[in-house]
């Protein structure tokens, strides 16, 4: 049962973050019959206890338990109600992936593994920020003159707005403004920030704005700001946005730990002092 839920568990984040490909869907589907055993297996045995309580006033289990009452049979019932809960969200999960997550574009996969508030936060100047309870920070804008802060960066919907001048967007668009760059610079961008789908070779030549980001991705500040929106995301009770606000945070603190991890190896060990810098992106403007 544990070992099931864990699968089920796994799965979700994938589909969430990465989308599923042909063999998680295979898998997904030996599961659900693997469970559709299971589940039938425990009717029969139900219905044979069941005839027997109904006809003899009791019934034995295989492994030599007596039961007497239709009491006895509840652990059972409640065993079979939890597998074809499994079932069905396996069933569900599987479902999805038929309709829209047999493919997850490019650019969804970038956005979902960046992390919209340290984009906003390295060009932050105001020491004024402003966190609500889960992942909603809000600064001062970067794209008008404004003393509050007005600009409200929501992480987990990958939005940002400006309620002064009413600039929105996600990371891309935000890039592309602030940077003014066009997409697919941006989009190369934040490959290179977040080590998104690169070669360990690709890594080593960095762009001037790779290292603005990067720096600030791993400043203690940085983590400190996403400690304080993570613990008070703990504190919801459990909900949709909880959750993905939680999913998200996690997510950020990966990248960050994944980030690190090169950075020791190729800046500390593989690199000569003198930085090389990378020739400017493709289609950098
Ligand atoms: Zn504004």
């Amino acid at each position: 049962m544990e070992e099931y839920e864990q699968l089920l568990n796994e799965y979700a984040t994938k589909v969430f973050y990465e989308g599923l490909d042909i063999q998680d869907f295979k898998e997904m589907k030996r599961i659900i019959y693997r469970l559709d055993d299971i589940t039938q297996n425990l009717k029969a045995k139900l219905k044979k206890y069941q005839f027997g309580l109904k006809n003899y006033g009791l019934a034995c289990t295989e492994h030599g338990r007596l039961l007497t009452s239709r009491e006895d049979l509840k652990p059972l019932r409640q065993e079979l109600d939890d597998y074809l809960q499994l079932q069905l969200d396996f069933f569900s999960l599987t479902l999805g992936f038929e309709k829209n997550a047999l493919y997850i574009r490019p650019t969804e996969f970038v956005k979902r593994n960046t992390s919209l508030i340290h984009l906003v936060y390295t060009n932050n100047q105001s020491p004024r920020i402003y966190k609500s309870a889960y992942d909603r920070f809000s600064f001062c804008c970067q794209f008008h003159v404004d003393r509050h802060p007005s600009m409200e960066v929501v992480d987990h919907e990958q939005q940002f707005h400006c309620y002064g001048c009413g600039i929105s967007g996600d990371a891309i668009q935000y890039l592309q403004e602030y940077e003014n760059i066009s997409s697919p610079s941006a989009i190369h961008l934040l490959k290179e920030i977040y080590l998104i789908d690169m070669e360990d070779k690709d890594i080593r030549y960095q762009h001037p704005l790779v290292q603005k980001y990067r720096k600030s991705l791993l400043s203690p500040e940085f983590s400190a700001l996403l400690t304080v929106g993570k613990t008070r995301a703990e504190t919801l009770p459990d909900c949709y946005r909880k959750r993905y606000a939680l999913m998200k945070y996690q997510q950020t603190f990966r990248s960050i730990e994944r980030v690190q991890e090169k950075e020791t190896i190729y800046y500390k060990d593989n690199l000569p002092k003198q930085k090389v810098y990378r020739l400017p992106f493709p289609n950098f403007d």
